[in-house]
């Protein structure tokens, strides 16, 4: 209810990016220094990971459903 504040301004810096760390993939946002940050994780990657590469053509939902189990 209080997130009507964000508009599509941050539609088109939405992208995926995957840590350079351990490669896992989030949907992240660009910011200014032209760094990408996971939405919803302030803190970085569960790996602890805090850089993270865009990754083009990557689909939203992969990044977002936990169907990574394959290296565990
Ligand atoms: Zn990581």
């Amino acid at each position: 209810m209080a997130d009507s504040d964000e508009t599509a301004d941050d539609e088109r810096h939405r992208t995926i990016a995957a840590c350079t760390s351990c490669g896992a993939l989030y949907a992240a946002l660009e910011v200014s220094d032209g760094s990408y940050l996971p939405i919803g994780r302030r803190d970085g990657c569960q790996c602890g990971g805090t850089a993270f590469d865009p990754v083009e053509g990557a689909l939203l939902d992969s990044a977002t459903e936990p169907g990574n189990a394959d290296d565990d």
